[in-house]
């Protein structure tokens, strides 16, 4: 049994992240770190090293399956290559799983990490025994992952699921993808932060969920808004995948239950009415679904 245990290791721009995990899904080990995000991809591969040998001794690492790989994207996970990801400079046209096989001494998948979040959720998380779901993150920005039919949909180049940059709007907000009006320009935790910020100069997404709880009508207005813009994205995931479930993760997945209606109130607008019933529940595994998910593709 334990040599199928394996490391998952989570490359964020802002965090790296790295967990020796079971084959249950478990973690039996986990450490993390902040990305060294401007200085190139060879000084987060040694990053990634110095993370990987405080869950696993280098005598330990020869029982493994291997390493998985969660990275934003986009990534050409067919060839291991990263192909130019906004948030961490130098990763572009990077041959990544190459580089961290031979820093690491073990086999590495790479996979989107929208894609491997939504593999965790699917596997050990929130969508567990469902063969159609839609896994969201919804934090900085927006990420995603697909199961359909029982299998993580992937896509050209194992590109699928980026649905942050969905168009909602045309010629809209900036968005860091280069374009206009995408749905993360609109719902994401940096675009509800700005909305807020318009009103309260110092105020964070927590204060205002904690504000509108209070019941304070500003908050709950402002809630009330990202509430829908992030149900109009949901609505057309729902008409795009027909997932059984729905699950939403990232920092602002923390003000679900203040969300909630909003975004039902948007479906119920918006959806056809087959549509409109299906559940819309928060991540199970939290900031661990990438890492489980990841190790689930070695083991
Ligand atoms: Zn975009």
């Amino acid at each position: 049994m334990s040599r199928a245990r394996a490391l998952g290791i989570d490359i964020g721009g802002s965090r790296l992240r790295a967990a020796l995990v079971d084959p249950s899904g478990t973690i039996l080990a986990r450490t993390e770190t902040i990305t060294n995000a401007s200085a190139g991809p060879e000084t987060v591969i040694a990053q990634v090293v110095d993370l990987v040998t405080t869950v696993a001794s280098p005598a330990d690492r020869s029982a493994l399956a291997g390493a998985g790989v969660a990275c934003p994207g986009p990534l050409d996970t067919a060839t291991g290559r990263a192909l130019g990801i906004p948030t961490l400079s130098g990763f572009a046209d990077f041959p990544l799983a190459a580089r961290l096989e031979a820093a690491l001494g073990l086999p590495v998948a790479l996979e989107n990490d929208g894609i491997a979040a939504a593999i965790g959720e699917w596997q050990f998380g929130a969508g567990r025994g469902l063969d159609n779901i839609v896994y969201i993150t919804v934090s900085t920005g927006i990420g995603g992952g697909i199961i359909a039919d029982g299998k993580p949909l992937r896509g050209r180049m194992g590109m699928a699921g980026h649905v942050g940059h969905m168009t909602i709007m045309r010629d809209g907000e900036a968005c860091p993808c280069g374009s206009h009006g995408c749905w993360e320009a609109y719902a994401s935790g940096t675009a509800f932060t700005r909305r807020i910020r318009s009103v309260a100069p110092d105020a964070l997404p927590a204060t205002i969920f904690a504000a509108a709880r209070e019941g304070y009508t500003a908050a709950q207005a402002l809630v009330a808004e990202e509430a829908d813009w992030l149900g109009i994205g949901i609505t057309n995931l729902l008409h795009l995948y027909s997932p059984q479930c729905v699950v939403i993760g990232g920092g602002i997945s923390n003000g679900f239950a203040l969300l909630e209606p909003g975004i039902r109130a948007r479906i119920q607008r918006n959806a056809m009415a087959a549509f409109r019933d299906i559940p819309i529940v928060v991540a199970g595994l939290g900031e661990n679904a990438g890492l489980v998910g990841a190790a689930s593709l070695v083991q």
